[in-house]
């Protein structure tokens, strides 16, 4: 066989190398290929029987001890290489906790999601009087960056990631929900407008982008030297907007402000009762 030192590849690189078997060896390869083909279906079958009846994972070190049993039973089982049907059940671990993962993992992630965003919007909105919001229009944001054949976007990855952690925080059902719990608990929802929020300083109210240079979470404003988190920084913001009431009020119909009272059974709204002696 004739080596390739020349070509640059690595001595200990992977190689593959044709057999030629005579004719009893291929017979018993044959024989171990139909083996190992059987042997896989079998612990597949079995694992997935195990989980729909019992919600039981097997796992390879179990059915490692199953195959023992089946070499023994079985001469055509016992004549595979134990290594190589370890092999297999290993192999089988492998392919079905990528499987079972990604599928847990997205079920997971989606349900969590879906019960903080109530459990949030449920606090705030029984909770608190006045609700400040980003008045952020998500679709516009999360457009498609790709462009057209003729006029291909720039920034493609960068909005693409964007995309994904705005959707994955979901502020579009966040405010709608806000939007009908606030009606429900009868407080009052206000959406600001965003411009500059991040870049604004809660204190002395200058809005400058070296205020947030150090681009991590950390407000620190050039002009006062005030210091915060940044979020925290811009939701201080938020809220002075939204006592201001420069933003477009959403749940702003009522004049009188309702009052939530407790009732056994269903939860209701009244009107706040008008004092007797008012005049
Ligand atoms: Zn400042």
């Amino acid at each position: 066989m004739k080596r390739r030192h020349d070509e640059g590849v690595k001595a200990d690189a992977g190689r593959n190398y044709r057999a030629y078997p005579t004719e009893d060896q291929d017979r018993v390869l044959t024989g171990w290929g139909h083996t190992a083909r059987a042997l896989w279906n079998v612990a597949l079958e079995q694992r997935v029987y195990l989980w729909e009846q019992r919600r039981y994972t097997l796992r390879s070190v179990e059915q490692c001890k199953h195959l023992t049993a089946a070499r023994a039973e079985l001469d055509w089982m016992g004549d595979l290489p134990a290594q190589s049907g370890q092999q297999i059940l290993r192999q089988l671990d492998h392919l079905l906790t990528t499987i079972a993962q990604i599928a847990k993992l997205t079920t997971r992630r989606a349900n969590r999601r879906r019960d903080f965003t109530h459990k949030l919007t449920t606090d705030l909105a029984k909770n608190h009087g006045l609700i400040g919001i980003e008045d952020l229009r998500v679709k516009n944001m999360s457009k498609s960056a790709k462009g057209t054949a003729q006029a291909p976007g720039r920034n493609v990855r960068a909005k693409a990631g964007l995309n994904r952690s705005i959707l994955d925080n979901t502020p579009g059902e966040r405010r709608r929900q806000l939007e009908y719990k606030t009606r429900l608990y009868g407080s009052v929802l206000v959406a600001v407008p965003p411009f500059h929020t991040s870049q604004t300083c809660a204190a002395c109210g200058l809005v400058d982008p070296e205020s947030r240079k150090g681009c991590g979470r950390l407000f620190a404003c050039a002009h006062c030297g005030h210091e915060d988190d940044a979020d925290h920084n811009a939701s201080v913001e938020i809220e002075a907007r939204a006592r201001r009431t420069g933003g477009l009020d959403i749940n702003s119909t009522r004049s009188i402000p309702r009052v939530r009272v407790p009732a056994v059974g269903r939860r209701r709204m009244r009107e706040a009762p008008t004092p007797v002696h008012a005049s």
